[in-house]
């Protein structure tokens, strides 16, 4: 099944209606080639030295996608969606682990959390283009820019790479 189809599929899990699977200005490598990212079964198969490849494989192709940041948030946040497979370089333990640190962080209620965030960040922008901005709301704004950065756009080789190491750290320490 393609990464499209896990995301609409009707007899998967519903997925969260607060978090939709991001949208990618261009086709990405997990629609192209989604079998680079199934491991059903599980982390690691018989013939470890392959899987091992492969898995790098398929996080390098994700360290230089334009929506790897959503895709990780879309990916903890449907657990029931993403039992298998690799999503934003992440293996499903690897997930389950961040979403132990992001109880550590939000609290038990952590999605609902990002969803009340999410909301509040669509507020504000709606209420940007009606009515003109007060200071201190344009400092909010240029705030949450600063935190949740710019459109996402193509990842030269060298924030792919910066990227990937970030994603190895941040794993590393979950
Ligand atoms: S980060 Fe990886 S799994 Fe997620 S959309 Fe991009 S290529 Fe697919």
């Amino acid at each position: 099944m393609s990464r499209t189809g896990v995301a609409n599929s009707p007899h998967y899990a519903d997925p969260d209606p607060r978090f939709p699977f991001p949208h990618s200005p261009t086709p990405t490598r997990c629609q192209t080639d989604p079998k680079l990212f199934d491991f059903a079964n599980g982390d690691r198969t018989s013939d470890r030295a392959a899987t091992e490849k492969r898995l790098a494989k398929a996080r390098r192709a994700c360290s230089g996608c334009p929506i790897v940041k959503d895709c990780l948030r879309w990916a903890l946040v449907n657990k029931p969606l993403t039992k298998v497979g690799i999503f934003a370089a992440t293996t499903p333990g690897q997930r389950t682990a961040l979403r132990k640190r992001m109880v550590d962080r939000l609290g038990p209620d952590w999605i609902d959390v990002l969803a009340d965030q999410d909301q509040a960040r669509r507020e504000r922008a709606a209420a940007a283009r009606h009515n003109p901005l007060t200071i201190s709301q344009a400092r909010i704004v240029r705030l949450d820019r600063e935190i949740n950065g710019p459109m996402p756009k193509p990842l030269t080789p060298t924030q792919q790479q910066r990227n990937m190491a970030r994603l190895m750290a941040g794993l590393k320490a979950a």
